[in-house]
């Protein structure tokens, strides 16, 4: 039997955690489309295109080949063919990521892709609209979430442990807290859980409870 999981919440609540242990405990195919926000993202400084114009944005997304390979520590993205995925989660791509997502066109270039990489089924699918726009036929919608400072702490541990040191943890909990409003107070598809998602605050989970609440809701 196969069906669809969409895992939604705001930044840093562990959603590409719980979704990649989730899809490997299931054999079902992981797709983080933040990343394909990243990518876009990604190009549009690489072409040195600011001022970021909507309009120049959306051809930019449109004219390049984004694909997201399934992998044992997550997936790998490729943009045209060049392995982006470290590239992705430099800090500068973070900083404009979130304004990039609120374009319209943009949005509705991407999810026509996640739409169609969903269509096959038996995909753990996380992101911020993916139980309202992109799957909303999704047979279990989860919204992850955890307070703004334990997200930043997780992030920060994370980064420590990677030999990053570049930010601090307050520099991290600002970050957090502008791109939840970002993405909650944008006008088209605004962060918001699914009037049928199941809400789960991890705030005091560990992640093996969390992956397991979630396996719970799939056999039935
Ligand atoms: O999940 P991640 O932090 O990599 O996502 C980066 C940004 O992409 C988010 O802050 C959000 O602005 C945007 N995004 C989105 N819709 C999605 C996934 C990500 O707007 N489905």
């Amino acid at each position: 039997e196969t069906y669809n999981i969409a895992i939604d919440g705001p930044a840093g609540a562990g959603k590409s955690t719980i979704a990649r242990l989730v899809a490997r405990a299931l054999g079902f195919i992981y797709v983080d489309t933040g990343a394909m926000y990243r990518a876009v993202t990604w190009k549009v400084l690489q072409e040195d295109r600011l001022p970021i114009q909507e309009s120049v944005v959306a051809d930019v997304a449109r004219g390049m080949n984004i694909e997201l390979i399934p992998h044992a520590e997550g997936q790998h993205v490729l943009v045209d063919g060049v392995d982006v995925t470290k590239l992705i989660r430099s800090t500068t791509i973070t900083n404009h990521v979130s304004e990039i997502a609120a374009m319209g066109e943009v949005r509705s270039i991407l999810v026509a892709r996640q739409k169609q990489m969903a269509a096959g089924k038996g995909v753990v699918m996380d992101g911020r609209d993916i139980g309202t726009k992109v799957i909303p036929d999704a047979e279990v919608k989860i919204y992850l979430t955890a307070s703004v400072s334990q997200r930043a702490e997780r992030r920060f541990k994370e980064m420590q442990s990677s030999g990053d040191d570049s930010v601090t943890l307050e520099q991290l909990q600002q970050d957090i807290k502008r791109r939840d409003q970002m993405d909650q107070e944008r006008e088209i598809s605004p962060l918001v859980r699914a009037h049928d998602a199941l809400l789960l605050d991890s705030t005091l989970m560990t992640v093996p409870e969390v992956v397991d609440t979630i396996l719970g809701l799939c056999r039935d």
